[in-house]
């Protein structure tokens, strides 16, 4: 007979271990340089790291919060799935649509409202990541478009801040069909002549980086976000070469022209509202338009 029993189970992980990087709790320790922060400093912050700026995640209403004004009015809330190809993995789709409810209050990975940034009035469509990883599926897809159809109608500006895996495999081909959808909804757009701001935060991968995401008349970037296609570990794989130091960063795509610009949370707001003053977006008032109408094309000068 062993002297020693184990009466006790071993300890296990802790739930708040998994997925989610949305402090949580009084103390939250930065995961880049290991300070420990109060949690209410960071409300302050924006959620930016104070010691090294380190951007944690924020959900997209906090999102909305950081870009508009005030008050803001959402549109299509109540669009949820239908789940069409009835799809069942480890769990099944519908079980993850009604989870993603209940840990963000959202129906579905995205939130579309009008607001004001800084007196100028805009449409803004923010990713929810704590919804199924912010994949696209139908719903993400229709209601950004409806937003950007919305934009024409009323002549303003659209901002989208990507948060997002790609598309959503349980919707299939009718996820990756929204990429299309969305692209061709933002060719009308740049043909009324409105301007498309993209904000690319950490993670902007697969389906939403392939498409929209790098469509912006202007793509800023967060800091030290993930941007790209395929993760850095498939890559590898296929490739069968290590991975340049900071691939797939901010930083790293700035440097090869794929992004325009990084800026800190803190100054987001200020910066997406002076480069739309500078893309010609007024003020609101009740009399006219914020944007003029396009102008008919220009017919090419013919040479014979
Ligand atoms: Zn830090």
């Amino acid at each position: 007979m062993a002297w020693f029993k184990k009466t006790k189970k071993p300890m296990t992980a802790a739930a708040s271990a998994k997925a989610s990087r949305v402090p949580e709790g009084l103390w939250v320790k930065c995961p880049d340089c290991s300070q420990i922060i109060y949690n209410k400093d960071l409300v302050g912050t924006m959620n930016v790291c104070p010691k090294c700026g380190y951007h944690f995640r924020i959900n997209a209403a906090e999102r909305l919060r950081t870009l508009f004004d005030g008050e803001w009015t959402e549109y299509d809330k109540g669009l949820v799935s239908t789940d069409p190809l009835r799809f069942t993995d480890t769990k099944a789709y519908t079980a993850r649509l009604k989870a993603g409810f209940e840990t963000t209050g959202s129906k579905d990975a995205v939130i579309v409202a009008k607001g004001e940034i800084d007196g100028l009035p805009a449409i803004v469509a923010a990713m929810e990541y704590g919804f199924i990883g912010g994949s696209m599926g139908v719903v993400v897809g229709e209601k950004i478009t409806r937003a950007i159809e919305r934009a024409i109608d009323e002549r303003l500006p659209v901002v989208i801040v990507c948060c997002s895996g790609g598309a959503r495999m349980m919707e299939g081909a009718r996820s990756l069909m929204q990429m299309a959808k969305i692209c061709g909804a933002l060719a009308r757009l740049d043909r009324e002549r409105l301007p498309y701001i993209a904000v690319l935060t950490d993670p902007t991968t697969g389906g939403v980086t392939a498409s929209f995401a790098m469509l912006g008349d202007l793509n800023i970037a967060e800091p030290k976000a993930q941007i790209g296609f395929a993760g850095p570990r498939v890559i590898e794989q296929t490739i069968r070469q290590k991975l340049p130091e900071g691939f797939q960063r901010s930083e790293f795509l700035l440097e090869k022209g794929m992004v325009d610009l990084i800026v800190d949370r803190r100054e987001m707001k200020a910066v997406i509202a002076s480069a739309l003053r500078f893309m010609g977006v007024a003020k609101s008032s009740p009399a006219a338009p914020s944007l003029p109408p396009a102008m008919p094309p220009v017919e090419p000068a013919t040479t014979t």
